[in-house]
């Protein structure tokens, strides 16, 4: 029998839920089909434990500190298996209280495996379901290097289901999971090599950034191995060993972390029965109103290539509901001003367009770059303080504000609101207008000169 409903979301992670929610708040009868647990990639395996990781190297970091502000010594022991059952219980706290929302919201659940069999239509193990608007919401997955030996390593998924702490472990890539994996495990007492096939990592961000970053790993005793390609990983009696292009080698290691980019989850859709062909890289392309090519067929979030961020997945899925089932007719996601931050050690937190982005798109001669470097009061003691950097792109005469930048102690609960101001159009007199916070950090951002 067939099971008609107004929508079927495919994918129970950030995007889907979210529309799916909003959706049935609007009256829509909605059906939410999820292969994995609820909460997606985000809850069970990205942003939230990855953000308790950062949270227990944070404080790693805040006990040594403690002794500089008069505290006495402390050595403390890290159990990593009692922070991952607690970290198990939360998310499984997080699985629940999504069920719940979506039950709460008569959003009829359905586990399992989606395809599509129509235009419209879709099958879930024996069952069929049909809808006059379908969403695809199927996030994404690690990208695993085709060489030798690959499977001896593990990646992002692999890393949140270690019982035990590496001792000595490399991380492989310079991307974001990269970055905050390599942080995390050296704060947290693991020898770590962070192996990039270029010279720099978060090579897409302005150079401050990455420079900052780079400057402080490698203080912190991070080894940063650049140009090296791994050829080939092999297991010795020692464990496990990266053989490079170069010829030179990395051996003595118990665990490799391959954190070299993510790849949408499309491939067994069957998306040619819906009428849709997704691009070379498996992202399934959509206009400004989350529109697929198949009328009615929509996407957000990770399969779809736009920003792979949670609160981006969310926006989308909800500005979708909004629009088809909340006669918002041109309700969508506008993603000029997207604000992230990088939970590395320290954090970075970055809106909008970098300095040579800002050049390329208004031309060299409108563009003025405010910058600021800084010891923040915090590490007033410390015989090497970690330094903050700051930067403001403007362009015009106006100086209209079109990049922020930042990195160092608490940068990443500065930027949204600042992306707020970004959003607006603010302008630096703007900025240089509002009255500072005295003693922060972020008063720096209104005292720029
Ligand atoms: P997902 O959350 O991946 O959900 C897709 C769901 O669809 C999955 O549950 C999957 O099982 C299911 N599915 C797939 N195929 C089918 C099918 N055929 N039928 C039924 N169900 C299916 N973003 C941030 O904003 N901040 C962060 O700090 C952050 N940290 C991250 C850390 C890591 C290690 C990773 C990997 C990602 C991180 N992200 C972060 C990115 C964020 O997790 C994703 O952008 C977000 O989860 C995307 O949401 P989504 O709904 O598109 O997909
Ligand atoms: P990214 O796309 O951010 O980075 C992966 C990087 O790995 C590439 O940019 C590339 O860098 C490098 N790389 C690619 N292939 C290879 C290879 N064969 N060998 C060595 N290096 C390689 O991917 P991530 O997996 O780090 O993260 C995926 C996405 O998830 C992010 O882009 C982000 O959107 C999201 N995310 C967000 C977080 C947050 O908000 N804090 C945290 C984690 C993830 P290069 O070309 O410079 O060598």
């Amino acid at each position: 029998m067939t099971q008609s409903y107004d929508l079927i979301v495919i994918g129970g992670g950030s995007g889907g839920i979210a529309m799916a929610n909003r959706a049935a708040r609007y009256g829509a009868v909605t059906a939410l089909v999820a292969a994995g647990p609820l909460g997606g990639t985000c809850v069970n395996a990205g942003c939230v434990p990855k953000k308790i990781f950062w949270n227990a190297a944070h404080l790693a970091g805040q006990m040594k500190m403690a002794e500089e502000y008069g505290f006495d010594a402390i050595e403390p022991r890290f159990h990593w298996e009692h922070l991952k059952q607690q970290r198990d219980a939360y998310i499984g706290r997080l699985n629940d209280r999504y069920a719940q929302g979506l039950d709460g919201n008569g959003v009829s659940l359905i586990r399992g495996h989606a395809r599509f069999s129509g235009a419209h239509r879709i099958h879930v193990g024996d069952s069929t379901l049909e809808a006059a608007h379908i969403l695809i919401a199927t996030g994404g997955q690690p990208v695993w290097p085709d060489i030798p030996g690959a499977e001896l390593g593990i990646t992002s998924d692999g890393f949140f289901a270690l019982e035990s702490r590496p001792r000595c472990v490399a991380v492989v890539g310079a991307g974001y999971i990269a970055v905050e994996l390599a942080g995390a495990l050296h704060a947290l007492g693991s020898d770590v090599s962070l192996v990039m096939r270029r010279r720099h990592f978060l090579n897409d961000f302005d150079p401050m950034l990455r420079e900052s970053l780079m400057d402080a790993m490698l203080r912190q005793g991070i080894s940063l191995l650049a140009q090296r390609q791994v050829r080939e990983v092999e297991k010795r009696a020692d464990g496990l060993c990266l053989h490079f292009h170069d010829g030179d080698c990395l051996g003595g290691l118990d665990s490799v972390i391959w954190a070299i980019g993510r790849r949408p989850n499309s491939a067994d859709l069957g998306l040619e029965l819906a009428n849709i062909t997704a691009d070379p890289q498996g992202f399934i392309p959509v206009d400004a109103f989350q529109n697929t090519d198949a009328p009615g067929v929509y996407a957000v979030g990770d399969v779809t290539a736009g920003p792979a961020l949670t609160p981006v997945a969310i926006a989308a899925g909800r500005r979708l509901a909004d629009r088809i089932f909340g006669h918002q007719k041109e309700r969508h996601l506008d993603t000029l001003v997207v604000p992230t931050v990088i939970f590395s050690h320290p954090p970075i937190a970055t809106v909008g367009l970098s300095e040579a982005a800002a050049q390329e798109q208004y031309g060299e001669e409108a563009v003025k770059v405010y910058q600021t470097t800084f010891t923040p009061m915090l590490r007033a003691f410390a015989a090497e303080p970690e330094k903050t950097a700051m930067k403001l792109v403007t362009v015009g005469r106006e100086e209209k504000v079109v990049g922020l930048h930042a990195i160092g102690d608490g940068v990443d609960e500065m930027l949204q609101g600042f992306a707020v101001a970004l959003r607006m159009g603010a302008t630096k007199q703007d900025l240089d207008d509002t009255i500072a916070i005295h003693p922060t950090s972020a008063e720096e951002f209104v005292t720029m000169r």
